[in-house]
């Protein structure tokens, strides 16, 4: 390994992460070299170089380390695994391609923190050679907490985006809200960064009017969490005027204790909503999102939209599941799959439909699952884009608590 000086590491893309990551390389003092954004041409590398039964996922990461690496990286940290799907081995198999393929780094296994805090320190020290376990963890912890606003605004441009009046508002203001919180260092300016930033997405224009629809989204994590995987989902939808809640996010699936925070509702609630379909953990996301839907019916949504990579084993259990689910609970699910042949404009299309279904499903009556939701749809300190709905409608916004 190299000293820490020489090190340039590099990771592969997954949403939010890189502003996470920047923030622990420039704490660590390690240079950190982002690969481009990924693109069609990150894709293409990666399919050229990966087996053709691999996932999605692995082909965009590919792609990404061959970037970075033609870039100057020099050490490639990747996350580890283990359990019934392939995700486990991964880093090896994308480690074998890349050595044959003669590039010359460093692989760096990021273990989960759930095989202990020694395997996990284990693999951090190694980035950060000379510094104590306890200033260690201290780096951790603030990066995490600033990864978790970060989160939180993205959480929150997901609700205000279906109802911005000036279409873009939402997308410029989550960029500069990332950037007053990305200048923040110590826990009181990240704390004050946070308050700001939020308050920067919450004052983009809205129609508290506007009759909009609830959708859930559920599914594999790297789907959901790269928008380059999933053609920008999120953000078509809410141009529809659809508000979304995601299941997956970037400091939940990272979090040692795995607690999703964000999303809000515990691994154990899960798990109990979707006993009466699937009774054990299937891999990946696969239970989660059968516990997600039951959740989001139960909450009022119209419907679930579930993203998958094209081959995956746990979401293809969830797939084969969910239209029991949709029956016993009454609640729309569109499945849709990706792969390297997955076209933009098929996808939209499919959302279009799945939209005019909503539509005809509500009847014409405006906010009418809004108003069935159960639980608010706000975290501490958010101002609530039910408050603002219910106000224009003449009643008290009762989410409170
Ligand atoms: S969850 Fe699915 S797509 Fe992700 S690694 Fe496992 S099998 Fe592949």
């Amino acid at each position: 390994m190299r000293p820490v000086s020489e090190i340039k590491v590099t990771t592969p893309h997954l949403g939010n992460l890189h502003l996470l990551l920047d923030d622990l390389f420039d704490r660590l003092g390690v240079e950190y070299i982002k690969p481009p954004p990924s693109s069609t041409k990150t894709l293409q590398i990666g399919v050229k170089h990966s087996p053709e039964f691999a996932c999605l996922p692995l082909k965009i990461n590919l792609g990404n380390f061959i970037q970075a690496l033609e870039q100057g990286a020099n050490t490639i940290a990747m996350a580890g695994g283990h359990g019934p799907c392939r995700f486990g081995y991964y880093g090896i198999v994308e480690e074998r391609i890349l050595r044959d393929l003669g590039y010359d780094f460093d692989f760096i296994m990021l273990e989960p923190f759930r095989d202990g805090p020694r395997a996990f320190y284990r693999t951090f020290a190694e980035l950060s050679a000379g510094l104590s376990i306890l200033k260690l963890w201290k780096i951790l912890k603030s990066s995490f907490t600033k990864g978790r606003a970060f989160d939180r605004l993205t959480w929150r441009s997901l609700q205000v985006r279906a109802f911005e009046v000036n279409r873009g508002d939402t997308n410029k203001a989550l960029r500069r809200a990332e950037k007053i919180l990305a200048a923040a260092r110590s826990p009181e300016e990240v704390t004050a960064a946070a308050a700001e930033s939020m308050s920067v997405i919450n004052s983009v224009e809205q129609d508290p009017g506007r009759d909009i629809f609830k959708v859930g989204i559920v599914g594999e994590f790297y789907l959901l969490l790269e928008p380059f995987s999933n053609f920008d989902l999120e953000e078509i939808l809410g141009n529809m005027g659809v508000y979304l809640e995601r299941t997956v996010w970037v400091t939940d699936w990272i979090a040692p204790r795995r607690d999703n925070k964000i999303f809000g509702f515990s691994k154990h609630l899960l798990a109990e909503k979707a006993e009466p379909f699937l009774s054990h953990n299937v891999g990946g996301e696969g239970r989660e999102t059968i516990g997600s839907t039951v959740l989001f019916a139960e909450r009022g949504f119209d419907g679930v939209i579930q993203l998958l990579p094209f081959g995956c084993m746990p979401e293809n259990i969830a797939t084969s599941i969910l239209p029991k689910v949709q029956q016993q609970h009454d609640i729309p699910v569109l499945t849709l799959a990706f792969d390297e042949q997955t076209g933009r404009a098929g996808m939209v299309t499919r959302l279009e439909a799945f939209v005019d279904l909503l539509k005809a499903r509500r009847g014409g009556a405006p906010l009418a699952s809004w108003k069935r939701a159960a639980k608010p749809e706000t975290m501490p300190g958010d101002s609530c884009a039910g408050c603002a709905a219910k106000s224009a409608s003449g009643s008290a916004c009762s989410s409170s608590s």
